[in-house]
């Protein structure tokens, strides 16, 4: 099966959008663009459809992905004990890169979220995106798109030999914006955990009053990619907080 090719690059034909909704709806796979990265979407509160994901990525079962949103009724549909520091982080960088842990409700699925009680969201600031989302009616739970182990896939040309035939369709925009993750975060203690490094900083928190807490593994992936500007002292400051909390993460 070869995957149905959408090209949004020149045009906008939103019928075809729309088309790739139904196919959401249907249970199937969509390859999409976010502002980060391109995903695999699916259905998130289906958990035959999003069993597809993790067989079409060679993903491990236990290895929870993030629900995708377009709106705040969304939010409250999948999370509990939305608190004012991630209401704060909410106000500031949603729609955008950053991805939110929080108690989830029960219909969310397990698969999802690796059996955790907790799933992971983010609200895509990309217009494609979005629209998908709201055709959709219902959250979409997307992976970046690539093989597991592959890095993430910023542009069709680089994925779509692994990935064609493996989705219903694929939606290309082109190279996508920012071509970095979202930066995944939990609160502990009114405190900011960063659990995977990604386009938005520990400096971006911090400046809203926000103290941060970066475990030294996740440190040395920021620094190695050298896209922070936080300084090595600054570092080890912030490493230094707080430890006990990941033992709950
Ligand atoms: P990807 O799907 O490739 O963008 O990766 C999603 C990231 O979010 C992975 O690093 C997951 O481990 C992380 N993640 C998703 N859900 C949770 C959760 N409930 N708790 C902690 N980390 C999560
Ligand atoms: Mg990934």
């Amino acid at each position: 099966m070869k995957s149905k090719y959408i090209n949004f690059k020149n045009t906008k034909n939103y019928e075809e959008l729309k088309a790739a909704a139904d196919a959401i709806k249907q249970g199937k796979l969509v390859l999409f663009p976010t502002e980060t990265v391109y995903g695999i979407g699916a259905n998130a509160l289906d958990k035959e459809a999003v069993k597809k994901i993790y067989t079409a990525k060679g993903r491990a079962s236990d290895n929870p992905l993030i629900a995708h949103i377009s709106n705040i009724e969304m939010l409250e549909q999948l999370a509990i004990e939305i608190g004012e520091v991630e209401k704060k982080l909410i106000k500031n960088f949603w729609p955008g890169p950053l991805t939110i842990i929080f108690k989830k409700t029960p219909i969310v699925p397990d698969i999802i979220t690796g059996g955790l009680d907790t799933v992971a969201i983010r609200m895509p600031s990309n217009e494609i995106a979005h629209k998908l989302i709201e055709y959709s009616n219902c959250p979409i739970a997307a992976p970046s798109a690539n093989i597991s182990g592959k890095p993430s896939g910023t542009q069709i040309e680089d994925i779509i030999e692994e990935l064609d035939g493996k989705v219903e369709y694929i939606i290309d925009t082109g190279k996508v914006d920012i071509g970095v993750e979202s930066t995944v975060i939990r609160v502990v203690n009114n405190t900011v955990h960063i659990l995977r490094p990604g386009k938005i900083t520990p400096e971006d928190i911090e400046k809203l009053g926000i103290s941060v807490h970066i475990e030294k593994q996740i440190l040395r992936r920021i620094q190695r990619r050298g896209k922070s500007n936080v300084s090595r002292n600054k570092i080890q400051a912030l490493c230094s907080n707080n430890k006990k909390h990941f033992s709950i993460l």
